[in-house]
């Protein structure tokens, strides 16, 4: 590898690591003639220590920016390494680190260099040489740049697996405050024009075999956590929003690593909220797979979740007068709601009591966490729990030993 590609590689892909929005998932091709398989590679995602992404090169286009957002290190304002890979050294490294197996596909995202078109260009540019001059049928994740032409849009979402448009902040309110050249309005866009053609590409495919693909993994965006003192209400609100009118694929929450000194930025000192990213994942996947709404799980009286529970566990606390319920007779989407079940689990159960009655001692073979889910069930009108039911009893009989650490955000 050339000395300054070598040297590009180097501040790039540092660069590039405070975006988490880069799983990859959900595509199959047929990939006959041409290298790069992603099914039987399986675009496994692998994580790091740190919780990212680690199977594909992760790289940024460009660290050159002329946006200034104050939580990011690439801002214009300041003084940092830079460099900007040509699209011919981007394809060309993809195909060095594919054909050494170390990686599986790509994940280029990008600073705003010059202006979004000058950027969407480029990432273009990459996606045309990877695709066609290389044959490369691999996975591909590329930023969708807000502000840049439609058509050029278009062509990345032909040519690539996934995009996304990182929202960054979930209020207009917090964009303005950190990030006065972005404006949701202008974000909102370039996700409606993905998901109307991914919607128009899958219909269109019904009927004719070789109509063109658009963005075959869906889209994605990144929210950080804590940079700004909005709740994790507004998180939720905003990223049901974001599932229901643009068919999101995820929404990823990244702890806010404070990076930059600044009037409207926790201290340097602050450590990221990991804790609170945590808490947001698993009400992202209450949203996503247990027909929750983001308003069943917090309101504006509470609008911040208990970092000592689960959202499902508080919820069920909140709810406390619904319980218990009858594990042998409740219908299937009041079973996925009940503490310490599963997805797995309660459709165990569903099956299983089709052919008898479950008894307790069934749910600790079907894989039900007892612990927690005896406090809200009965078994063949059995009930194991605490006979107050008092929720501040259920919570302190399974409070963690150690209660977690979350460290506060100094804003000023
Ligand atoms: S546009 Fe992106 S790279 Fe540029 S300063 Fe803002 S967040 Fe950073």
């Amino acid at each position: 590898m050339k000395d300054n590609v070598l040297r590009k590689l180097q501040v790039l892909a540092d660069a590039a690591k405070y975006d988490v929005s880069c799983a990859s998932s959900g595509v199959s091709k047929n990939n006959t003639g041409t290298i790069g398989n992603s099914s039987a590679a399986g675009i496994c995602h692998t994580w790091s220590a740190d919780g990212r992404c680690v199977s594909l090169l992760k790289i940024l286009l460009t660290n050159y920016c002329v946006y200034d957002c104050e939580y990011c290190v690439n801002r214009l304002s300041n003084d940092v390494a830079r460099a900007s890979f040509t699209a011919e050294e981007v394809a060309e490294l993809t195909i060095e680190f594919y054909r050494r197996n170390y990686i599986e596909g790509l994940f280029l995202s990008s600073a705003v260099e010059k202006n979004p078109n000058h950027t969407m260009e480029k990432i273009v540019k990459t996606l045309l040489i990877l695709r066609h001059q290389y044959k490369f049928s691999g996975y591909i994740h590329v930023k969708a740049i807000p502000g840049a032409d439609k058509l050029l849009v278009q062509q990345a979402g032909e040519l690539a697996d996934r995009m996304s448009v990182n929202i960054e902040l979930p209020t207009e309110k917090g964009l303005q405050l950190l990030a006065p050249q972005k404006s949701m309005k202008k974000m909102f866009l370039p996700m409606k024009q993905i998901k109307d053609q991914i919607t128009q590409s899958k219909e269109e495919r019904m009927h004719f075999r070789h109509a063109k693909r658009f963005v075959p993994a869906g889209q994605s965006t990144q929210m950080i956590v804590g940079a700004t003192n909005e709740s994790d209400l507004s998180m939720l609100t905003i990223t049901d929003q974001l599932y229901q009118n643009f068919s999101l694929k995820r929404v990823y929450f990244s702890a806010y690593v404070p990076v930059n000194r600044g009037g409207n930025l926790p201290a340097l000192s602050t450590a990221p909220p990991m804790l609170r990213e945590h808490r947001l994942y698993q009400a992202d996947w209450l949203l996503r797979f247990y027909q929750f709404d983001a308003k069943e799980l917090l309101d504006e009286r509470e609008p911040n979740f208990d970092l000592d529970f689960d959202p499902k566990m508080i919820w069920a606390l909140r709810h406390i007068h619904e319980f218990p319920k009858e594990i042998n007779t409740v219908p299937y989407n009041e079973l996925l709601r009940i503490p310490g079940l599963g997805m797995t689990s309660a459709k165990r159960i569903f099956k299983q009591r089709k052919v008898r009655a479950i008894t307790y001692d069934d749910l600790k073979k079907i894989g039900v966490v007892l612990k927690r889910a005896k406090f809200f069930i009965t078994c063949n009108g059995q009930f194991y729990g605490v006979k107050s039911m008092e929720p501040d009893s259920i919570k302190e009989i399974l409070r963690p030993a150690q209660p977690f650490e979350q460290l506060q955000l100094q804003l000023p």
